[in-house]
Formats: structure tokens, C-alpha cells, sequence
């Protein structure tokens, strides 16, 4: 794995450190490729620990496009959003698109007032936040979607809902040719207990068990909200035993 196309910074208030500490050690780690795709700022919202304010966004890209060419003979830096796709901002997101290299669907929200799929999500929500995620596939705007399994996060069990939501996503990915990733940061809320099995929440075992029932294209994102996460690979071993036994398709080389 050579690329990192979900890294934070420290302006959506939850992650640490400088713009180009993540750049150097993304260098030390040996990628090809970092991405920057920072949580989507709304002008009408002030989550100061969720998200960067609106007038915060012209640093950004600055910041990280001074990056780019700064560190251009060392690596290939890309800046771009992670965002919640809600319909009625699809022109805000397609004018963000022509500023920035990439747009990725990280859908943590229900809405925009801070109700959160981390915090409980019921059989009717799983549901919500499937065709949330379809609606972003189905949008054109965005690259890949985000820890599709977040859900599970504010859940304490599968259920029918569940693998239901995970076709109607793997069936929308597979549709749209949009990959799935595999997120290395889930490890962070450790284990928890669905029912009698002891599991990190994401990536979720039983989600990806649908997944590889389609002609899905799965990749790797450390979802870094400090810069020493890009060089802890030994997440992908223990990622990958959680997933054991199950066939994806898993790229080891991605570009977007
Ligand atoms: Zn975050
Ligand atoms: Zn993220």
C-alpha cells in the first residue's frame, strides 16, 4: 500500500499536530501519494470539534497546496473534503469540487445538527444512512466512501437491517464504480461487544461479508488524525485478521 487518501488536520478540532508533520511522515512511511481530506466545513455550522468554521477553508487549501509544491519531488500531495452527503448542499459540494482534487463521503450525520450515527443507530437509521451513502455514489461528486460500516459504531448488534444496508451499499458501489475503504481507525475505540462477539466496530466483519458478494473494489485509508498514525502499518495485519477468511478485492496500488 502506497497511498493514504483520508488524513485530517488539526483544524477539525478532534486531530493533532502540523499540515506538514503528516506530510513528513507520510514520506517516512514511503507513500507515493498523501491525501488530505479534512471534515467539510458548512457556512451555517460552528462544530468546533467536529469541523473546521467556513472562513477556515482559504487556509487550508493554501496551507496544503504550499505543501504540494513544496515536497513535489517527494511525493504526490492532494488536498480534498471528507463530507456528509446531504442533497440539498449538492451545489455547495460541486463548487468545492472545482477548488479542490477530491471530494470522499464520510457519512457520520443524520443531519447537519449534530445528531451522529456514533452515538445510536437503530434498524430504521442503518437503513437512512445506506441510501445517504447510495445518494453520494449516486451524486458523481464524490471518490470513494469512508468507513462504510460506521454505523456499527453506535449499534451493540447485526441484525437483518444491517446486512441489508450493506447491499444496498455494495450494490450502489459496485453500480457507480466507486471503492470501498477499509478503514485502519477504528482500531481506536478498541474492541466492543455485538452480542457474544468481541470486535473492533469497523471495519465490521459481517458488512464486508456482503461486500464480497459484489464486484467491489476495496481500499486502505488510516484516517489519520495525527501524523505518527500513517506510519503504524502494523494496523493493516490486525485489520486484515479481523476480516480473515473473507475474499475482497483490496488495491494495493489506488490513485484517484
Ligand atoms: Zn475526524
Ligand atoms: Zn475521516
Amino acid at each position: 500500500m502506497d497511498y493514504n487518501y483520508h488524513t485530517h488536520t488539526d483544524r477539525c478540532g478532534h486531530a493533532l499536530g502540523e499540515d506538514e508533520q503528516y506530510v513528513k511522515a507520510a514520506i517516512e512511511a514511503g507513500f507515493k501519494v498523501l491525501g488530505f481530506s479534512d471534515h467539510v466545513p458548512f457556512k451555517e455550522v460552528h462544530h468546533p470539534s467536529e469541523r473546521m468554521d467556513y472562513a477556515q477553508m482559504e487556509g487550508y487549501l493554501e496551507s496544503i497546496n504550499a505543501l504540494k509544491a513544496k515536497y513535489a519531488d517527494k511525493i504526490e500531495i492532494k488536498v480534498g473534503f471528507e463530507l456528509e452527503y446531504f442533497p440539498e448542499y449538492k451545489d455547495y459540494y460541486q463548487s468545492l469540487l472545482k477548488r479542490c482534487d477530491y471530494l470522499i463521503c464520510g457519512q457520520h450525520n443524520k443531519t447537519l445538527d449534530a445528531y451522529s450515527y456514533d452515538l445510536y443507530a437503530d434498524d430504521e437509521d442503518v437503513i437512512i444512512y445506506a441510501n445517504q451513502v447510495k445518494a453520494a455514489m449516486e451524486s458523481g461528486l464524490v471518490s470513494f466512501i469512508a468507513h462504510p460500516d460506521y454505523f456499527m459504531l453506535g449499534r451493540n448488534r447485526w441484525s437483518d437491517a444491517c446486512a441489508q444496508a450493506a447491499r444496498i451499499i455494495a450494490e450502489a458501489a459496485e453500480k457507480n464504480h466507486i471503492p470501498l475503504e477499509i478503514n485502519l481507525n477504528g482500531l481506536r475505540y478498541g474492541k466492543k461487544l455485538y452480542g457474544d462477539l468481541e470486535v473492533y466496530p469497523y471495519p465490521f466483519p459481517s458488512f464486508w461479508q456482503e461486500v464480497a458478494k459484489y464486484n467491489v473494489k476495496c481500499i486502505y485509508s488510516f484516517d489519520a488524525h495525527r501524523p505518527t498514525t500513517l506510519l503504524e502499518k502494523e494496523r493493516i495485519a490486525l485489520v486484515l485478521d479481523q476480516l480473515n477468511g473473507i475474499h475482497l478485492h483490496i488495491e494495493e496500488q489506488f490513485r484517484i
